[in-house]
């Protein structure tokens, strides 16, 4: 089964996928993930999208699908994928549809207020990148990774509230528009995503057969 999940920056996109992962045997492919690990790695792609991310800006598209296409010919993708986070643009979910056309597009809809307090108390390790949220998914240890016991948790650059407020205008102008696109073409469904991942991933089973 190939899946979009789109929507806002924290509305739970990446936190749902692991679940349906599991559940459908099927990798999760973020391409945010993936830009995060090219900078980490120093690698070129990573210098050239460093600065595009950490102000919140998108990745040109002509870019952003030749790495979904790379990722997607690797052996783990052959039943299906969860895209996360792409596309993101109606150029790239066009282009998408071309290239290896999906079954689903699952629409997160979370309001602005809920993007703002999820993002601004999420931390990741800045060690193993495992995810925390000061209020909902608190460390055992204050500061400490439970994955990897490094205190490294921090804030990531485009979780800063400047950044926030760039990544939600550049969503509503850019992103939204996939919702008409993909109604148009009757691939669209959509998941209440204000609430807690179990209550999205019971909304999810219903709507996605
Ligand atoms: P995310 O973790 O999905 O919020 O993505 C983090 C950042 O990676 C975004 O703010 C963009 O700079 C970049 N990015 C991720 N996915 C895309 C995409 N499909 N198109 C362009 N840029 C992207």
């Amino acid at each position: 089964m190939k899946l979009v999940f789109f929507g806002a920056p924290g509305a739970g996109k990446g936190t749902l996928a692991k679940v349906v992962m599991k559940e459908l045997n099927i990798p999760q492919i973020s391409t945010g993930d993936l830009f995060r690990q090219a900078i980490k790695d120093k690698t070129p792609l990573g210098q050239q999208v460093s600065d595009i991310l950490a102000k919140g800006e998108l990745v040109p598209d002509s870019l952003t699908i030749s790495i979904v296409k790379e990722r997607v010919e690797q052996a783990d993708c052959k039943n299906g994928y969860i895209l996360d986070g792409f596309p993101r643009t109606i150029i790239q979910a066009e282009e998408w549809e071309k290239v290896a056309p999906i079954d689903t597009a699952i629409y997160f809809d979370v309001t602005d207020d809920v993007v703002r307090r999820r993002l601004g108390s999420r931390r990741v390790c800045g060690n193993c990148g495992a995810i925390y949220n000061i209020i909902s998914l608190k460390p055992k240890v204050e500061g400490v990774c439970d994955k990897c016991g490094k205190a490294q948790l921090i804030i990531r650059d485009d979780d800063q509230e400047e950044a926030i407020n760039h990544r939600l205008e550049v969503y509503h102008a850019q992103t939204k528009p996939l919702l008409e696109f993909y109604d148009r073409i009757k691939k669209m469904v959509s998941i209440n995503a204000n609430h807690e991942v179990d209550s999205m991933f019971a909304e999810f089973k219903k709507v996605v057969k």
